[in-house]
Order: C-alpha cells, then sequence, then structure tokens
C-alpha cells in the first residue's frame, strides 16, 4: 500500500477503515537464503538493501523481541558525518546523502530534520582542532562552517556566554546535520523489507550458531532450527553475546548509555548542540521537550538502565552551558547497551567462518549511520567483498595495528 496524499484523503473519507499493517508478522520458515539476526535499524535495513539492491528474495531478519527494542528506538536521534579520518568520513557522508533521500526511498516518513550540529570550542586549542577537522570535512566534500563566538550566539542566544565556567569561543557547524526520528526509521525500513518478501520475526531469539567445516550451516532459534548458507550478525550491543555462539570473540565492550527528556517547552534549542568541555548533547523534539545525553556509564553492563553518577554529570554539563536546564522537570530517562570497539570505529565484515557475517562495534553514532550501514552490509552478504564506503571497517585491523582511532584515545572505550 502506497503512502501519498491521495491514499491520504481517501482513508480520511472512509474513516481510516482501510489502512493495512505495515509489516506481516511473519511465521519463521525452515530454511532460508540469508538470516539477519538482530531487527534494530541496521538488520532491517541490511534486508531492505539485500532485497532492492541485489535481488535476494528469501531472507529473514530474526529479532528476539519486537523490531527497534533495543538501541534503534532508544538512541537521541543525532545525524551528521561530521568525521575526521578518511575510513569514517567517505562512510558517514554516504550515509547522510542516504539519509536525504530516505523517505522517498521507503515512502515512509521518517522525520530526517537537517537542523544543523553545532560543536561548541571553548579554548584555542580545541578550536584549532575543530578547524582542522572542518578542513578535512570540505576536502571530501562534506559542509561545515567555523563559527565564530558572535554567531554562535545568533544562533543560540539561550546559551551561556556570561558566566560560564568553560566560556564559548566559537563552533564547527554542520548545516546538514540534524535528527530523524528514530521509531519511525524502524518502522519505514520494516515496511520496505516486507514489501520486498522479507519474513521479519519477532520474539524468536537466536541461541545457537550451526557450523560444520568451517562453514555456517543455519541458526537456532526459541522458535525452531533454521537453515541458512548466509547468517548475519546485526545485534548492536549484543554483538559479544551472539557472536560467541559461534566462538569468536570481539573486541567490543558492552557498556550503558542513558538518554534523558524533559518536559515541553516553547521552541528553545533550534539545532543539535554538543558541549566541548565535557560529554553532553542536546537537541529539541517537535514536541517541545529537550532531548539530551551524555558518557557511557562506564562499566559492562547489559542491563538497559543506568546509574545515578552519571545523571549528576550529564546534568552538570548541561548546565555549564545552560543553566535553564535546572528549572526543568526531566520527564523519562532509560538506557540501551553500546557496543563499543576498541578504537570507537565500528566492524562490517566477514568473519573467520564462511558464511557468517559481522555488523558491531557503533558505539555512541550507530543511528546515523544506519542507512549506510545497512547498505554496505548487504553489498559485503551478497557479494562477498566490502563496500569501498566500508572498506576501513575490517574486523582483523585490530590485530594488524591498523585501528581507525577518530578520538585518539586508543583502547579505552569510556573516552570514545
Ligand atoms: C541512549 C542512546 C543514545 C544514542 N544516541 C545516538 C545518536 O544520537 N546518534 C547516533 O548516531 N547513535 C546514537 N546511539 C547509538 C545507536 O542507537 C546504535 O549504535 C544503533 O542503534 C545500533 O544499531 P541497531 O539500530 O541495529 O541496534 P539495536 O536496535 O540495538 O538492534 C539490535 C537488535 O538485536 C536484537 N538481538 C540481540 N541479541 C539477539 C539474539 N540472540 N537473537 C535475536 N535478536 C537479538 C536486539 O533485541 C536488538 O533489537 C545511541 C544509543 C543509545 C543507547
Amino acid at each position: 500500500m502506497r503512502y501519498s496524499i491521495f491514499s491520504l484523503a481517501r482513508e480520511a473519507l472512509r474513516g481510516h477503515a482501510g489502512w493495512r499493517p505495515a509489516w506481516r508478522d511473519a511465521a519463521p520458515q525452515p530454511r532460508y537464503d540469508a538470516v539477519i539476526v538482530g531487527g534494530g535499524g541496521h538488520g532491517l535495513a541490511t534486508a531492505f538493501y539485500l532485497a532492492r539492491e541485489h535481488g535476494l528474495r528469501r531472507i529473514a531478519v530474526l529479532e528476539k523481541s519486537w523490531i527497534g527494542s533495543g538501541n534503534a528506538g532508544r538512541n537521541t536521534t543525532i545525524i551528521r558525518s561530521n568525521y575526521l579520518l578518511a575510513g569514517n568520513e567517505a562512510f558517514y557522508e554516504w550515509s547522510m546523502k542516504l539519509w536525504e533521500g530516505l523517505e522517498q526511498a521507503l515512502d515512509f516518513n521518517v522525520m530526517v530534520s537537517q537542523r544543523g550540529v553545532l560543536n561548541l570550542f571553548h579554548s584555542d586549542a580545541q578550536r584549532d582542532g575543530y578547524a582542522r577537522r572542518g578542513n578535512a570535512m570540505r576536502l571530501h566534500g562534506v559542509d561545515a562552517e567555523l563559527l565564530d563566538v558572535a554567531a554562535v550566539r545568533a544562533r543560540h542566544p539561550c546559551l551561556d556566554f556570561a558566566n560560564a565556567r568553560f566560556p564559548i569561543r566559537g563552533g564547527l557547524l554542520q548545516r546538514r546535520g540534524g535528527t530523524a526520528r528514530h521509531d519511525a526509521v524502524v518502522w519505514g525500513y520494516a515496511r520496505g523489507a516486507d514489501g520486498r518478501g522479507v519474513d521479519i520475526v519477532q520474539n524468536c531469539e537466536v541461541t545457537g550458531i550451526d557450523i560444520a567445516d568451517g562453514r555456517v550451516r543455519g541458526v537456532r532459534t526459541t522458535r525452531g532450527d533454521i537453515a541458512a548458507a548466509k547468517v548475519a550478525l546485526a545485534c548492536a550491543g549484543n554483538s559479544s553475546r551472539v557472536a560467541s555462539l559461534a566462538g569468536l570473540r570481539l573486541p567490543i565492550e558492552s557498556h550503558v548509555l542513558q538518554a534523558f527528556v524533559s518536559e515541553g517547552v516553547k521552541k528553545l534549542i533550534d539545532g543539535v548542540i554538543t558541549f566541548g568541555a565535557g560529554h553532553f548533547y542536546i537537541s529539541q523534539s517537535d514536541k517541545g521537550g529537550l532531548v539530551f545525553g551524555g558518557d557511557i556509564d562506564g562499566y559492562n553492563s547489559y542491563a538497559q538502565r543506568g546509574s545515578l553518577p552519571v545523571v549528576e554529570d550529564v546534568m552538570q554539563s548541561g548546565m555549564a552551558i545552560l543553566p535553564m536546564l535546572g528549572r526543568l522537570r526531566v520527564l523519562r530517562q532509560w538506557g540501551g547497551i553500546m557496543d563499543m570497539s576498541m578504537d570507537g570505529s565500528p566492524i562490517i565484515d566477514t568473519t573467520p567462518i564462511a558464511g557468517l557475517y559481522l555488523n558491531a562495534g557503533w558505539c555512541y553514532g550507530g543511528f546515523k549511520a544506519t542507512p549506510a550501514s545497512g547498505w554496505c552490509f548487504a553489498h559485503l552478504i551478497a557479494r562477498d567483498a566490502p563496500h569501498p564506503a566500508a572498506a576501513a571497517y575490517r574486523l582483523d585491523r585490530f590485530a594488524r595495528g591498523a585501528l581507525l582511532d577518530e578520538r585518539g584515545a586508543g583502547a579505552q572505550p569510556n573516552l570514545h
């Protein structure tokens, strides 16, 4: 069923009785050509592009809970492509380009809003760092503007310029960055994949991976065994656990990241703002709530809830640039499990087991990567060769010492 102004008008006239479910609640079949484990944004996007770009027909996405119940439905919805290193920049810019056409590609309103992402800087050294990053972005054909303090003030008068502990000196702006509605991204990809024959199987946990003669044969699940010549893992925070079913040990730690939403207020923040003297990012939802977050909790956990010291840390960082935050009530708070890789960059690669593919290590930034991750992972699964935009995301780079260390923080997930 295509969504359009005409279908909307038709349904409005007949009491909205004709809308059909956006995807089927499929039962698992005994055999598929490709099985994708994980019904988050990445798994569903992979299925969509496998079917649309590579013509694969018998595909299943297996999700242990409901689709979007993981990080896809828990993130702070920021999209951007303001990366420094060549291995990252091309990939995230490709993702941004896919975001820019995603609503047309999916025939679904995923509410992409290019309201700008501004990284504040607070010292001369930080300004130089951001100038370098902005120059690198422009060299890759990506938009970037270095704003002085007057330009930041004109854009965001609500920030504390007069009396701040870390005075704002300016910012690096990517105007094409912004936000997208995370649930809608999941639903849009699910609908697009289902429309191309993909089975989306919910409440189906993968509990084992069958391997014989160094080749994957299928998966064992809570809803029966499924044979498949290709099994692709897109399990985000659970990557280590699921990969261990195949005997793989990943260079990934699982950590909690929290997010917060305040009560709704009139329009205050037009765009996304990040604090430069601590880890804090904030935007305003279309309903008026301020959406914000900060650091991971810093200890390994699979619990989807966070601890109070980080709540305090996030609030302190927020108040350092926006003292008015202290007058707002926080309405909601939650946590998600982040797959923190040892260099802060992701992995999209084959594994030592033939037919087993890995998509993991997204750290703080996997939501904005969703379209390109799905695109490149589908390419890898279909052709057994990495897509050029994701060529740097090899699993063996940790063994080779060829890290893609965007933050320059080394193997310390708490610093990425
Ligand atoms: C609080 C928070 C804020 C964030 N903010 C941003 C942001 O602003 N911008 C940004 O770019 N990124 C952000 N991220 C990161 C981003 O959300 C993730 O990197 C991205 O969503 C991960 O990919 P995914 O959507 O496929 O993951 P998920 O939605 O987590 O999908 C993985 C799925 O695998 C399923 N699964 C796990 N094990 C099994 C199994 N054994 N069998 C079957 N299914 C299984 C899970 O249930 C889950 O649904 C944030 C994350 C969090 C937690």
